[in-house]
């Protein structure tokens, strides 16, 4: 599995592969045991292990122990599904600080380091940048937002133009920008119910303000929600304020009253006035507390792991390549099949990516085609049809676990897999 569309290698032909070799030199045995003795527990286990194999002479002990970081028994399994690959790509990949983990259920998620975790201050010191943003949505959409009042006004029909404001923030978002829009339904906190607001509003029986806000996004203590209340208001600056008045202008008394106490109860017209909100969410950490990721890592720690933030056994999702840390998780339950060498098909394409951006973009042309082509006629397997990165980690996966019927299915993939496999095979310095 891949998330972004940015992230994301061989040999000589088939009949001339040579054989992965059955048993490591004693040469590699003197490195392993040589290797610096600040590693991790893991990968000294790894090690033990791998002499434990040599010495009993029933396992290979691995030329990249740095790649394996699982206990042993895992390791030993991931080991004899890596046999299959091409040994220099292993290397190539290890040398790159790649690592494969294994997850099993129960564990913190975010104990595994593949989510990036930024502090209240990294969110601060963005501020002028989100506010620019800000800035920038509203000089682009305000002339739809006159437009769509003057219709509504008269009782005309604002559709089109409600379309047209939406397609003119979209156009003045940056890639990079913190701050996205709160009517994003996948981005902005409504990360996997495009009606989330108003579901804990309705569960809640609370109006949809600033805190119910926060608290869609992951934010439990009040400090927390005052942290994010804090960043909406500094972002939006006077679009916020205009938003709470227009809602105070309609409210009863009663409401009036208690809401002046309490802004955050205000409920907000969020795509009327545009509002952006940061690019952030908590989630749990499996161990009491929590952490603030941007909202794409939430949605891939919510694939993982439960609202403890512990890992479960039922996910969705099998293994993953994460190229921001190079890491792989698998699941425990997944060692033994393609998924672990399909991951692998992920690093070694984004690997090649970065070592060789020349080759890399005209290969990618031509796999693009390729996909293009498979996705309407069919290919190696239903998951290769998700996306041009799905489908060269399948076709990897294909070419070592079972060539022939890659060969049969996709023959244009099988070729391109072996161009990726062998300019992989070549970086290796
Ligand atoms: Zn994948």
């Amino acid at each position: 599995m891949k998330i972004s569309s940015q992230r994301l290698t061989r040999l000589s032909p088939l009949p001339q592969r040579a054989a992965p070799s059955r048993a490591t030199p004693a040469i590699d045995r003197v490195e392993i045991s040589e290797r610096p003795t600040n590693i991790s527990g893991w990968a000294r286990a790894g090690v033990t292990l791998a002499l434990m194999g040599a010495a009993l002479g029933c396992l290979a002990g691995p030329a990249t122990p740095g790649l394996i970081q699982a206990a042993p028994a895992d390791a030993a399994k991931l080991s004899a599904r890596y046999q299959k690959v091409d040994p220099k790509i292993l290397q190539l990949l290890e040398k790159d600080g790649v690592t494969v983990s294994v997850v099993r259920p129960g564990q913190s998620f975010t104990a595994t380091g593949v989510l990036p975790a930024r502090s209240l201050a990294d969110y601060q010191s963005e501020m002028g940048k989100m506010q620019a943003t800000a800035k920038r949505v509203e000089a682009a959409t305000a002339p739809y937002a006159r437009g769509i009042a003057r219709l509504q006004q008269n009782g005309g029909d604002s559709s089109q133009l409600q379309r047209e404001r939406r397609m003119a923030l979209l156009d003045s978002l940056p890639q990079d920008s913190l701050a996205v829009p709160y009517s994003i339904p996948s981005l902005a906190g409504l990360i996997r119910d495009s009606d989330g607001l108003h579901k804990l509003a309705q569960l809640q029986k609370l109006p949809k303000g600033t805190t119910l806000m926060a608290q869609l996004v992951g934010a439990k203590t009040p400090t927390q929600i005052q942290e994010y209340t804090q960043l909406v208001e500094s972002i939006n600056g006077t679009r916020l304020e205009q938003a709470r008045q227009a809602a105070l202008a309609t409210a009863t008394p009663a409401q009036q009253a208690a809401w002046s106490k309490d802004p955050g109860q205000i409920p907000l017209d969020l795509k009327g006035y545009d509002i952006l909100v940061p690019d952030l969410a908590y989630v749990a950490d499996g161990s009491g507390g929590s952490v603030r990721v941007n909202l794409l890592d939430a949605s891939i720690h919510g694939a993982w792991a439960d609202g403890n933030g512990k890992t479960v056994s039922n996910s969705s999702i099998n293994g993953q390549y994460f190229s921001q840390s190079r890491k792989i998780l698998v699941q425990s339950s997944r060692i033994g099949t393609p998924t672990s060498v399909h991951e692998l098909g992920h690093a070694v394409e984004d690997a090649v990516s970065r070592h060789d951006p020349k080759f890399f973009g005209s290969w990618h042309s031509k796999l693009f085609t390729a996909y293009q082509r498979a996705a309407q006629s069919g290919t190696v397997s239903e998951y290769a049809t998700s996306n041009v990165g799905e489908y060269i980690a399948e076709g990897v996966s294909h070419y070592y676990e079972n060539p022939e019927v890659l060969r049969q299915k996709d023959s244009k993939l099988f070729e391109l897999t072996q161009q990726l496999l062998e300019r992989a095979g070549q970086l290796l310095q």
